[in-house]
Parts: C-alpha cells; sequence; structure tokens
C-alpha cells in the first residue's frame, strides 16, 4: 500500500503537488447556504458542470435565434453532422476507433439497440450472463428482450452472484459460468464497473471466454466511461454503452455513447432497429425507400441528435482530451488510493470498504459499509456538507473524481466520517 503524508498538512501538501490540481477550476462547484464549498463525492452519479458548457449551449442557442433552420448548414458548429464533432475525443477517451464509437439517445434506449442486433437466440443458444446486482435498467432491458423472444428469464437468464459472505465477484468464476453455459450462451452483459460495488471487470478475457464458446459480449460501462482506461477495441467486445453524465460531467440526462466493434460495421444481415439518421448520409434526404445503412456505429443511429445536450458533451470532452485518459488514471488511482489509506487506519471496526483493494479491480469509487448504520448516519455526514450517495443496507458510495476533487476534499470527507462515527 502506498504510504501517505499525514494530517491536514499531508493533504494540502499532497494537493500542491497534484499535477492535475488546475482542472477543478473548470468546474463549478456546489456551495452550501453559508457560502462553503461541498465535498462533492457524487460524480459517479451526475458530474459537475464544467464551465465551458453554459458558453457551448449558448452558442447554439444564438446559431438558432439567429438562422434558424439554416443553421443544419452554417452554424458556427453545424447541427447536421454535430455529433461528429465528438466522436474523435470520444473514441480517445474510451479506447476506440473513431468508426467504432457514436454518441447518441441515453443508456438503456442505447442497450435495446444492442440487444436488438446482438441478442439473437437461435436454438439452445438463449441464455444470457448478466451480475444479479446489475443496475435494474440493465436487467429489465435483456428481461424485456428475452420476452419479446418468447424466452422466459426465470429459464434463461444466469445471474452471477458473489460467494456467501462476499461482496464482489470473483474473476475466475465469471470465466467458469462462461465455459460451462458453453453452447447454451448467447450473450454476456456485465457492468463493466460494477455501480454498487466499485467493481472493475477486465472486459478482454471475458470477451475472449465468450466469444470461444460462440457467445456475443456486451458492456455497460455507465461507471467505467471517464473513469477507467476501457480500450473497448482491444477487449474484443461486441458492444458497449455508456452513459455521459457520470463521470464524463456532461448533464443531468446528457446522451449517452455507444461502442459497436469494427467487425460488425459492414455486416448487413445483423438485425437493427433503423431510423432515418443511421442511413447513408449522401442519400439520406432523397428519402428513399431502401435502408442504406452507415458502416459502422453511425449506422445505429436513429433520429438527428438533441444539439443542446451535445454542445456539453463537447464541452466535456475538451476537458478529458486535454488532460488524457493515463493522468487521468494517475491521480484517480492515487486520490481513491489516499482515502483508502485514511479509511484503513481509523481507529473503528464498523467500517469495511466493499470496493476491492486492488487497483486493477476498481476505479474512482469506494463503497464503503458501515456496520449497523442506518441513514440517519448518512443525514449526519450530508448536514457536514458532504454530498455522497447511500445505499440499502448501510452502504456509503464515494467517487473522489480525478478531474475536481482535492486531497484536502478527501482528507475532510474522512474526518467528518470519522467524528460522526463516534458521536
Ligand atoms: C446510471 C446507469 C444506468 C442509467 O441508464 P439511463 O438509461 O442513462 O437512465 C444504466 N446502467 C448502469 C449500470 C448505470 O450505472
Amino acid at each position: 500500500m502506498t504510504d501517505y503524508p499525514k494530517g491536514i498538512e499531508g493533504a494540502v501538501l499532497l494537493d500542491s503537488q497534484d499535477e492535475l490540481k488546475a482542472y477543478r477550476q473548470k468546474f463549478h462547484i456546489p456551495t452550501r447556504k453559508n457560502g462553503d464549498e461541498f465535498i462533492y463525492l457524487c460524480g459517479n452519479s451526475l458530474g459537475l458542470q464544467p464551465k465551458t458548457v453554459a458558453q457551448n449551449i449558448e452558442q447554439e442557442l444564438e446559431d438558432w435565434k439567429n438562422l434558424g433552420v439554416e443553421g443544419h448548414i452554417q452554424a458556427k458548429n453545424p447541427w447536421l453532422p454535430y455529433h461528429e464533432f465528438l466522436t474523435e475525443a470520444m473514441a480517445r477517451l474510451v479506447g476506440a476507433k473513431p468508426s467504432e464509437v457514436v454518441v447518441m439517445n441515453t443508456l438503456t434506449v442505447n442497450l435495446h439497440l444492442m440487444l436488438v442486433s446482438f441478442y439473437r437466440p437461435e436454438g439452445n443458444r438463449t441464455k444470457v450472463i448478466i451480475e444479479s446486482d446489475a443496475f435494474p435498467s440493465d436487467k429489465y432491458a435483456v428481461e424485456s428482450h428475452m420476452q419479446m423472444h418468447g424466452l422466459d428469464s426465470a429459464e434463461h437468464l444466469i445471474e452471477l452472484t458473489p460467494k456467501k459472505g462476499t461482496h464482489c465477484l470473483e474473476h475466475q468464476d465469471i470465466l467458469d459460468v462462461i465455459q460451462t453455459t458453453g453452447d447454451e450462451l448467447a450473450l454476456v452483459m456485465l457492468g463493466n464497473t460494477n455501480y454498487y460495488t466499485g467493481q472493475y471487470f477486465d472486459m478482454k478475457p471475458i470477451t475472449t471466454a465468450a466469444h470461444a464458446v460462440g457467445a456475443k459480449a456486451g458492456f455497460d460501462c455507465a461507471h467505467g466511461a471517464g473513469n477507467q482506461d476501457l480500450q473497448l477495441h482491444d477487449t474484443g467486445a461486441d458492444f458497449a454503452v455508456w452513459c455521459s453524465y457520470k463521470y464524463l460531467n456532461s448533464g443531468p440526462g446528457s446522451l449517452g455513447g455507444c461502442f459497436v466493434n469494427e467487425r460488425h460495421a459492414d455486416d448487413s444481415s445483423l438485425v437493427r432497429f433503423k431510423g432515418w439518421w443511421g442511413h447513408n448520409k449522401k442519400t439520406r434526404f432523397l428519402m428513399r425507400d431502401d435502408f442504406d445503412h452507415i458502416p459502422g456505429a453511425e449506422g445505429w443511429q436513429l433520429s438527428n441528435p438533441p444539439i443542446l445536450s451535445m454542445a456539453s458533451v463537447k464541452a466535456s470532452l475538451e476537458i478529458f482530451d486535454q488532460v488524457g485518459i493515463s493522468a487521468l488514471r494517475k491521480k484517480a488511482d492515487h486520490l481513491t488510493g489516499y482515502m483508502e489509506f485514511l479509511i484503513n487506519n481509523l481507529n473503528t471496526d464498523k467500517i469495511e470498504i466493499i470496493t476491492p483493494s486492488d487497483v486493477k479491480q476498481r476505479g474512482s469509487q469506494l463503497s464503503i459499509f458501515v456496520k449497523g448504520a442506518s441513514k440517519t448516519l448518512f443525514d449526519k455526514i450530508t448536514d457536514q456538507g458532504v454530498m455522497a450517495d447511500w445505499r440499502e443496507p448501510g452502504v456509503i458510495r464515494v467517487a473522489p473524481t480525478a478531474l475536481y476533487n482535492s486531497y484536502q476534499d478527501v482528507y475532510r470527507f474522512v474526518d467528518i466520517l470519522d467524528k460522526t462515527l463516534i458521536q
């Protein structure tokens, strides 16, 4: 375990050495009634607003005001190809080729679109592997596809459950279930970073194991995008989906991202839900009858997208592009490790961090199980200026994010937690 300097002086020192410390100034930090900044640890739920978002949206409002429909072509950032302005930065962030990535819709919608194409149960091959504590929306989506195919999810959905007395899955167990399901397996669909425990799954071996038995592999990267170095292309995954409002700081309900591996780019035999925005750009406005999909991820687009929301994704991606995911991860690991170090040094046996201590199996989140705690404890912490997240039974989820959280944020949070526990 890394050693960290002690006390608030230690936190001040670490902040002064932080190579990314200037980035905090690029965000609006929510303030309390007394004018103090909140200790904001909810970046895994809703990321903070980059200060450049307002001017980006203002630009589009101005162009709409002054140009009307001409803005599709003549806006400073023409609306017709607007999504393309996001593609390269998003592709760099998730480690994919630009042709494999598109920003569109929202996460669950994209998941449905991907399931239409990549969950094609046939004969014996019907089963889907998912985490037992998957985000509910993911499970609803998969179950509804089973229903659509006339399959009973009780029989065809395989849930991965952590061993008794543990909170996280073991990597080998996932691979074993894939192998034993064998030719009955149609799809592995995991959250690449579990929203509850913060556990990160190495997508490449999971994908390789799925492909080895003839199944597809797709990932929900809601808690991975903007947090982990995903290297989606190298994982070999068939598809991935994510949202942009968590670590990606693009605003409430903002657009999601979608990755489709290039091996599927030109496959016109794939069943897909179609819309005019997925049609060949050259002939889209001829309004022809025959659907001619754009090769790559763009071919799954349905509608012309909401530009105001894209303007905010654009502002956020500009920041990620300046930092780069490896510098971001470096600080994030150090900052998360600092929080873990402080918590492990508390003089209490009431706390258990359920997130893996192995840095390769986590990102910028610690899920802290407080034995015998009720929400009252959490409310007391909130009253002292901490914004975190509470999940029954007794788990406080905190996300020390690299772009805007300081070492002093982390220090003060753990100090408040400690003092509240002994009360
Ligand atoms: C946040 C989150 C979602 C939310 O889906 P939306 O369609 O964006 O509302 C879905 N899945 C996971 C794993 C999440 O963490």
